[in-house]
Parts: C-alpha cells; sequence; structure tokens
C-alpha cells in the first residue's frame, strides 16, 4: 500500500522542484497546503488519520492531533522551533522528530541586520516621505561601532554574531550555556542579562520558545534598557511580552523594536500596529530562495531516513 505524506508549508517545493524530485522516487500519496494559512487543528485532526509522515510549517501538532494518527511514524520540522509541536507526547507515540538545524540560520540573520538597519536609518518612514511627495531627511544612527546584545547564541545567534564584526560592533552575548570558542575567535563578550540590557544599544533574540523563555523581555527588561536602544525579535512571540513593549515603545523607554514574530500570527487586533517606532514582519526570517531550498531538502532527507531507513 502507498504511504501517504501531508505537507503543509506552501513555500515547500516553489523555489525549487527538487525536494519533490526526491520524494517522487518513492511514489507516495501527497497532499499538500496551498492555502497559505496553516490548518486549523480540527483540518489536523481530519487530516492526520491515515497519514505516514508529515512534513510542518507552523501548523499546531497538539495531543488532540496526534491521539487521531493511526499510521504516522515521522513529523519533519520545515524549520527549527519545535514548539508547535507537542514533542512529549509524539515520543510517548514513538513518533519521531526530524528538523532542519541550519537551513535557514543565514536568512534569518540577514533579516536581522535588515531590520537593525532600517529602524536606525527609519528607512519605512524615509520611504513614506518620498512617496508622499515630499522632500524631507531624517537624522539616523549608524550601526557602526554600537553595542548589539545577542541573547541565544546558538546557530542564528552566531551568525548574526559574524555579521556584526562586519559593522565593528561591540558584541555582548547571553546565553544559558556560553560558547567560549566562538566569542574568543570573533572577540564576543558573554555579559549577565542585566549588563547586556543596560549596555546595548541593538538587542537582539534568539532564543527558542519555552516556559523558561516565556516573557524573557517583560516591563522590568524594559525599564533596564537605555531609552536609545532598539530591541529585535526574529525567534518566537511569546519571548518578549507585548503588552509591556508596547507600553515601553508608547512612552519613548526605548528608542523601537522590530519584530518577526509575535503572541498570536497573524497579529490582527495587535495594538502594536498603531506604532510608528516599530518594524513589522510577517514571520519571514526564512523566507528566501537560498533557506527554502536548503529547508525542502533536509525535510525530505529527514522524512525519508524514517520512513525508509
Ligand atoms: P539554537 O537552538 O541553535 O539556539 C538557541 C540558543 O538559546 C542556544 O544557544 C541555547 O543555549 C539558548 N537558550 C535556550 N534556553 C535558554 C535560556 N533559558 N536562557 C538563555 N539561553 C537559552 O536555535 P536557533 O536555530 O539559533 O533558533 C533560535 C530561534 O529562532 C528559535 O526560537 C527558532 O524558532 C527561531 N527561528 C525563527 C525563524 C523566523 O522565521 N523568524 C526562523 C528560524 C528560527
Amino acid at each position: 500500500m502507498r504511504k501517504k505524506i501531508l505537507i503543509t508549508p506552501r513555500s515547500f517545493g516553489k523555489s525549487s522542484n527538487l525536494p519533490f524530485e526526491m520524494l517522487k522516487k518513492y511514489d507516495y500519496e501527497i497532499i499538500k497546503n496551498e492555502s497559505g494559512q496553516p490548518y486549523e487543528e480540527s483540518q489536523l485532526i481530519d487530516l492526520i488519520k491515515d497519514v505516514d509522515g508529515i512534513i510542518v510549517g507552523l501548523d499546531k501538532i497538539t495531543s488532540n492531533v496526534l491521539r487521531n494518527a493511526k499510521k504516522l511514524k515521522v513529523i519533519t520540522k520545515y524549520g527549527v522551533g519545535v514548539d508547535n509541536i507537542d514533542v512529549d507526547e509524539a515520543e510517548r507515540m514513538g513518533i519521531k522528530i526530524t528538523y532542519t538545524p541550519d537551513a535557514n540560520k543565514e536568512s534569518v540573520a540577514d533579516l536581522v541586520f535588515a531590520l537593525m538597519l532600517g529602524l536606525s536609518r527609519e528607512i519605512i518612514k524615509l520611504d513614506n516621505i518620498v512617496r508622499n511627495n515630499r522632500w524631507e531627511k531624517i537624522i539616523g544612527n549608524e550601526i557602526y561601532k554600537k553595542t548589539i546584545g545577542i541573547i541565544g547564541t546558538g546557530a542564528i545567534g552566531r551568525c548574526v554574531a559574524k555579521r556584526a564584526t562586519g559593522f565593528d560592533m561591540k558584541i555582548l552575548a547571553y546565553d544559558k550555556y556560553p560558547n567560549y570558542e566562538f566569542a574568543n575567535s570573533i572577540g564576543m563578550k558573554y555579559v549577565d542579562k542585566k549588563a547586556l540590557l543596560e549596555e546595548s544599544d541593538f538587542i537582539t533574540l534568539h532564543l527558542p520558545l519555552t516556559e523558561e523563555t516565556y516573557h524573557f523581555i517583560d516591563e522590568e527588561e524594559l525599564e533596564i534598557m537605555k531609552d536609545t536602544a532598539y530591541i529585535i525579535n526574529t525567534s518566537r512571540g511569546g519571548i518578549i511580552n507585548e503588552n509591556a513593549l508596547y507600553n515601553a515603545l508608547k512612552n519613548k523607554k526605548i528608542a523601537g523594536a522590530a519584530l518577526d514574530v509575535f503572541e498570536i500570527e497573524p497579529p490582527i487586533d495587535s495594538k502594536l500596529l498603531k506604532l510608528d517606532n516599530i518594524i513589522l514582519t510577517p514571520h519571514c526570517g526564512a523566507s528566501t530562495k537560498d533557506a527554502t531550498d536548503r529547508m525542502g531538502i533536509m525535510a525530505v532527507e529527514g522524512l525519508i531516513s524514517v520512513l525508509e531507513g
């Protein structure tokens, strides 16, 4: 009997056909979500009943969904953050989980710098000025030789650090498990959380979302930051308390923020949308041709290694 595969990320196989070519060899029956929106829980409960493997994006693979999976052997995360998957339940059921480490780290690090430069030079406002037939300049800030504070020095945090050396930035870092060898190799200095918050001009978050990191940046942390500092979050929404961030931005306790990720996505009713000292992007850190090619290939390799291994 043909094995059945469910593929939920819309960008899977879009920039290169290679992932589909790789799957073709195994004659799987493939169901692909083309809607552009993650599946609802009820849709997944229905779809997952007879699938053998799933390549999943941001759709929530809850315990409810998993309990309806009668044949599922592998969940392959198209990306790195597995916080949308009930990993404990999957493990209890003997379902393997694979993911695509390193495939999108360079793309996310690029976006961090796009956002940092966008904030410091107020690119969005300048674009609007010209579109509205005005010819006004805004005095921005350089990022050259400023202090960057990197919270989480895993795969993405380290790519950000490497880019920061190109701007001659002073690089501070905080991580539960410091990587001193890497830090020494590029002149990055580990400090405690308070010192990083106090001293940084740009703070960028690269933590996984866990019970420990939920609201890692809250009112108290925003209060410690300089009023000229910017914060950038391309990791997961729950890591910043959005309500506290809104107040800090509204009251000019900090200079600005950029978010690629939100507590609720999309953030349709968020009050953050009303502020002009924030740049918002739609969870697109990994949305480059380069990263989607790599993620597609690695996801298929992970899936096949379990189903055919
Ligand atoms: P990683 O696992 O390589 O690094 C995470 C780092 O966080 C590790 O060094 C770890 O020691 C540290 N850490 C974990 N818990 C901590 C804690 N409580 N206190 C201090 N440090 C802690 O992950 P990564 O690949 O660098 O990804 C980082 C984040 O980026 C993840 O949340 C991931 O979901 C997110 N991400 C977002 C996008 C996007 O499109 N915006 C794309 C890829 C990844």
